[in-house]
Parts: structure tokens; C-alpha cells; sequence
């Protein structure tokens, strides 16, 4: 989608740091991490938010989309360390960015 950041960084036209991508996914880390550990999880295809997820016509995009947060805790290490996963939805959540993404925040030090 035009004037979305989330959907330029998919199309490669602002770099990232990857950490993981796959057919429906691309996870980065987050420019202003708020985590010793702040990945981003970004379906390829352009939702709003978590309320669209059940319009769209692919039913297993949020089956996609839990799956590679799967494929990124094990490669990353992040299971031990234990992680949160984080949805804002809406500017009164603290939405920014109006592309669907599921935050991976860990490393908080705690047992
Ligand atoms: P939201 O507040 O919408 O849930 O989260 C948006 C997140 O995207 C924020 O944590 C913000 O730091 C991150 N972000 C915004 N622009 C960019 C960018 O250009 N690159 C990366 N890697 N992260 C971004
Ligand atoms: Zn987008």
C-alpha cells in the first residue's frame, strides 16, 4: 500500500534489519527498541490491524502468522529467556504504524 512504511520495507524500498522472512512474513528488529529484544512480525499483505484479519479471504493468516512468531523464538534463542508478544491496535492503543505487526519484545532479565 502506497505511504505505508511496513509495506516499503517488504518491498526492500527502506532497509531493515531482518531476522526472519518467509512466504507470508517478514520479522525485523524495531528502529526504537522499547526491549533488550524488540522484533517485529509484519504479514506481507497489507491489514490494519487485528480486527481485519478475519475479512481478509486467506483464513490462516493468523495461523501464518503465530507460526513464523514459532520459527523466530526457536531460532532466536527466546523460549528460555521467555518473550511477550504485543498487538496495538488503534491510536488510542498506541498504534503508529497502521500495518498489522505482532510485536516479539524479551530479554527483561527476569527467572
Ligand atoms: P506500533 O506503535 O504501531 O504498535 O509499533 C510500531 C513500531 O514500529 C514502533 O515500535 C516503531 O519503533 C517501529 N518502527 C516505525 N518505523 C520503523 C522503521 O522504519 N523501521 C523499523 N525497523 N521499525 C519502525
Ligand atoms: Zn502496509
Amino acid at each position: 500500500m502506497k505511504d505505508c512504511i511496513f509495506c516499503k520495507i517488504i518491498a526492500g524500498e527502506i532497509p531493515c534489519k531482518k531476522v526472519y522472512e518467509d512466504e507470508f512474513c517478514l520479522a525485523f528488529h524495531d528502529i526504537n527498541p522499547r526491549s533488550p529484544i524488540h522484533i517485529l512480525v509484519v504479514p506481507k499483505i497489507h491489514l490494519e490491524a487485528a480486527h481485519h484479519i478475519g475479512d481478509y479471504p486467506d483464513k490462516n493468516t493468523a495461523n501464518h502468522l503465530f507460526s513464523a512468531v514459532g520459527n523466530i523464538v526457536k531460532e532466536q534463542n527466546l523460549i528460555e529467556k521467555g518473550y511477550r508478544l504485543v498487538i496495538n491496535n488503534g491510536k488510542g492503543a498506541g498504534q503508529e504504524v497502521f500495518h498489522l505487526h505482532i510485536h516479539i519484545m524479551s530479554g527483561f532479565g527476569g527467572k
